[in-house]
């Protein structure tokens, strides 16, 4: 599943392709995603420049004069630029075409994904509104995860997952950064200390630095028809490798299951 670090390198790399570029066609040929794509998109948005290309939490905006068209990969999707010599395949839903004859074309197998229009400031859009701050901004610190954190008897694996908490933070990262932290990922919320809170915010901001970085370096296929273009063999700590080597104490990691998700820990590093 596309994470946040993904869905930055995405956006990175369709950014220099879609900006200051008017939309010149749109072609559906899959309505039925995770929420229908609006049947009046391509009159909505034809011939409207793309004035920027941003993110927020897992959302990426193509932000146009009249409103925002709000695109999620959901599950499986992925997005590639192209032109009209290539074919579109099966599970290639949606097209947008821009004025230098480019195509942003979004992939989708699963259909979990979504491409919508928000007329108008996007932030009140009901799939936004209620989202907590971006891991990566200066907003997102120790006092305010303390501070959230105070009498919250939940797991901080679940805490840190929850999108009105922070946003972004899915299962590979939350189990990365809490061993990077040396916090044990059933450790209630509310009873971790403010400097080891501190360690943790500082875990998680690396820990996608890293995988941005890594995304960036490995983004090769963006533009190409085969393979998958945005995504990155990224480089795990505990993630996916029960029974190896913890890489700092060589203790085995070990896997659990955590609010139905898998969690990968050292139990020797993490308390
Ligand atoms: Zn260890």
């Amino acid at each position: 599943m596309p994470e946040l670090p993904e869905v930055e390198t995405s956006r990175r790399g369709i950014e220099p392709h879609l900006l200051n570029r008017k939309i010149k066609e749109v072609i559906i040929r899959q309505h039925k995603l995770r929420w229908p794509i609006p049947e009046n998109l391509p009159q909505l948005v034809a011939g409207k420049k793309i004035l920027a290309v941003s993110r927020r939490a897992k959302y990426i905006y193509l932000e146009l004069e009249n409103g925002t068209i709000i695109i999620h990969l959901g599950m499986s999707g992925s997005l590639r630029i192209c032109t009209e010599k290539t074919p579109a395949e099966k599970h290639d839903h949606i097209d947008i075409q821009v004025s230098n004859n480019k195509i942003l074309r979004l992939r989708d197998p699963r259909k979990f994904g979504c491409v919508l229009w928000a007329k108008g400031d996007v932030e009140s859009h009901k799939l936004i509104k209620s989202l907590g701050p971006e891991p990566l901004d200066e907003s997102f610190n120790a006092d305010y995860l303390y501070s959230t954190a105070k009498k919250r008897q939940c797991s901080i694996k679940a805490f840190i997952m929850n999108s009105h908490i922070v946003v972004g933070i899915g299962n590979i990262y939350a189990s990365e950064a809490l061993f990077r932290a040396g916090i044990n990922p059933k450790r209630s919320a509310g009873k971790i200390s403010f400097t080891r809170i501190e360690k943790l915010v500082d875990a998680i901001k690396i820990t996608l630095h890293a995988a941005i970085k890594e995304g960036g370096t490995t983004l090769r296929d963006f533009t190409g028809i085969s393979g998958q273009p945005g995504y990155f063999a990224q480089k795990l700590l505990v993630y996916g490798r029960t029974g190896e080597p913890c890489p700092q104490c060589n203790e085995a990691v070990k896997q659990f299951v955590q609010q139905s998700r898998s969690t990968f820990y050292c139990p020797n590093c993490q308390k």
